[in-house]
């Protein structure tokens, strides 16, 4: 989801509000030796924390939506305080399957700059196989051999051809272009957002993911609701790494760590490395397992193994921008 910063409004001024009161408990502190109070309260203030989350635990209490915890930077745990229970045959549960390169018929890296959709062809190509080809001064597409040396109108130009077949995925992009205003396309989040339920419903799993995430943050014109995000996230997560993540933010807000970590397990495994800090996280404050927590680190190392050539190797040497790890 873009920056993955995704941080929910209440929690976080129910933490500055904490935070200020904790200051106007110690004003005398703080008027005498302002810069030490402001070092020190934040670890106070995280301890105590701590202790009510524990003892609200232990005693078996129960607070609506869980209890809301600040980590570290813009990072935001809640904290079950119910016991959700988890089906093992919800299909929802169901591990992803990851698209191959058409190439080298590695899965293709999670991440954005470890692969390349080609609007010549409609085919997502990997950062090793694209390298390959340009490391020997080759000048055209690795897969249908068009010039990749194309003016961007020419791109533009096959990229809505490609779109005028249903290309889902060419679809899905020009709904990109149109969210960022890129490339020629003006900026227009009700096209955007209009393309990419035209490519979810032609089986594009990043365009669902994008409408959730719209409905998640309330951004694009569209106004903050979970149901909806989570009806999206859905929708994609079959085949999107981004919306299992998702899925477990949304279940982690309302407190169902259980569901959570389950979601978080499962991006995880397909290379999501914020679904496997979220995990470490939830375990250090002691609401997952250690079990938990190296299931997960298990399924991203495998992942790493699984995605690694020597080709996409020597791609990310060459520059960041086909980084796939
Ligand atoms: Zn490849
Ligand atoms: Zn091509």
């Amino acid at each position: 989801m873009g920056s993955e910063a995704l941080v929910p409004v209440f929690p976080i001024s129910m933490c500055i509000v904490t935070f200020i009161g904790l200051i106007l408990l110690n004003i005398d502190n703080f008027l005498r030796q302002p810069f030490w109070t402001l070092v020190t309260l934040p670890f106070v203030w995280l301890m105590t924390m701590k202790l009510v989350c524990l003892l609200i635990k232990k005693m078996g209490w129960t607070m609506p939506g869980g209890f809301i915890f600040l980590s570290s930077g813009d990072e935001v745990i809640s904290w079950s305080l119910k016991t959700d229970t988890i089906s093992d045959t919800d299909p929802l549960f169901n591990p992803l399957q990851l698209e191959d390169c058409e190439i080298c018929f590695l899965s293709l890296p999670f991440l954005v700059s470890g692969k390349q959709y080609k609007s010549c062809c409609g085919k997502v190509l990997c950062s090793g196989c694209m390298y390959a080809v340009k490391k020997n001064g080759g000048k055209l597409c690795p897969f249908c051999r068009t010039s990749s040396t194309l003016s961007r109108e020419k791109k533009v130009d096959l990229l809505k051809k490609r779109v005028d077949v249903n290309d889902a995925a060419a679809i899905y992009v020009q709904g990109c272009h149109h969210d960022s205003g890129e490339y020629g396309f003006q900026q227009d989040c009700a096209k955007a957002l209009s393309l990419w339920h035209r490519a979810g419903k032609l089986g594009c799993s990043g365009a669902y993911t994008n409408i959730g995430n719209a409905y998640f943050k309330g951004e694009l014109g569209v106004e903050r609701n979970m149901r909806k995000a989570k009806q999206y996230y859905e929708l994609a997560a079959m085949e999107c790494p981004s919306a299992r993540h998702n899925l477990g933010l949304c279940e982690e807000l309302v407190g169902n760590v259980n569901r959570a970590v389950k979601y978080f397990t499962i991006a995880a495994g397909c290379g999501h490395g914020d679904s496997l800090k979220r995990i470490r996280n939830i375990y250090l404050f002691g609401y997952a397992t250690k079990v938990d927590y190296e299931k997960a680190l298990r399924a991203y190392q495998k992942y790493l193994i699984e995605i690694r050539s020597d080709q996409r190797d020597q791609a990310a040497a060459f520059s960041d921008d086909y980084r796939y790890y």
